[in-house]
């Protein structure tokens, strides 16, 4: 779909009428730190919170309630008359509507989808009310620490595709003709979240998703923490094995986990499978 661009002093009809339209049939992922957020603000543990409410293993909010006049449904955390039941837990995507948030080359700029603004079709009220700046919106919404969490993950994303990367390129795998270990990640990039999680498995989802930290609100921690304890995981399980096959898979393994954080994201697995399958084949890798 066609998107328009912004920068941080466009000025837009930004002040939302609180209909709460938006909260009904939309694709709204989770990143770790924020999967600890909804459920600290909804005082029950992570896990609980990603059994009730999420799909794929932790990396989607839930759409599954009372469907609005168009027949999509609510988001789980939704409540009739009262409107968000995690507000001052809700993940970025949610204080970013009715923009969106790219990072290309290091650099995060704001879109909107198509030529129209989104909020004029459910709610023309909004040209009524004050019109904001991109970052004035932003700051309103108390995104930053949000933001933060979104890149520091992409960081881990990164991290977790490198440890793929040496148990296919540095542990012989690669040297002895392997051609399986990038077919399979072309296929992982190409797969549906639900046949990805269930790839992945559930002891692994459930590092990926509900990390044993519990003593901080900082997001760069947090993400930090998360990714030391990832990567002891790999070493304790990956240490010690030797076959091909068992080379193969553990790479295979991570290399889909960091593809399921990348959609958790919000980015595009399968653009990001072709990237890595092309520099693995520039390290003598073949398919
Ligand atoms: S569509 Fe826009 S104005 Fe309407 S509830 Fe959502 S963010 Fe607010
Ligand atoms: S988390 Fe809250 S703001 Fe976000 S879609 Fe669900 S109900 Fe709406």
């Amino acid at each position: 779909m066609h998107t328009t661009k912004l920068n941080i002093d466009s000025i837009l009809p930004l002040t939302c009428s609180r209909s709460g339209t938006c909260c009904f049939g939309k694709n709204v992922m989770l990143n770790p730190w924020e999967l600890f957020n909804l459920s600290s603000e909804k005082k029950i543990t992570t896990r609980a919170f990603r059994d009730l409410y999420c799909e794929f293993g932790g990396i989607r909010l839930r759409f599954d309630g009372k469907p609005d006049k168009k027949g999509q449904q609510a988001c789980s955390q939704y409540v009739d008359t009262i409107g968000c039941s995690v507000h001052l837990g809700r993940p970025l995507a949610c204080r970013l509507y009715p923009l969106g948030r790219k990072v290309q080359f290091d650099k995060a700029h704001y879109i909107y989808e198509g030529d129209t603004f989104p909020c004029l079709t459910d709610c023309p009220e909004v040209l009524e009310l004050p019109k904001l700046s991109v970052g004035d919106y932003l700051k309103g919404q108390e995104a930053a620490l949000f933001e933060k969490a979104q890149d520091e993950y992409l960081i881990v994303m990164q991290n977790i595709a490198d440890i793929g990367f040496e148990l296919l390129l540095e542990s012989g795998l690669s040297a002895s003709g392997d051609t399986k270990t990038l077919a399979t990640w072309r296929v992982m990039g190409n797969e549906l979240p639900e046949l990805l999680a269930e790839r992945i498995g559930q002891e692994w989802l459930d590092y990926l998703m509900l990390p044993a930290i519990i003593d901080t609100q900082h997001p760069i921690t947090f993400a930090q923490n998360h990714n030391e304890l990832l990567l002891l995981k790999a070493q304790e399980k990956f240490g010690a094995i030797q076959t091909n096959q068992e080379l193969h898979e553990a790479s295979v393994l991570m290399i889909g986990l960091a593809l399921h954080l990348a959609r958790a994201l919000g980015a595009d697995p399968k653009s990001i499978a072709e990237h890595w399958i092309a520099t693995a084949k520039n390290h003598g890798a073949q398919e």
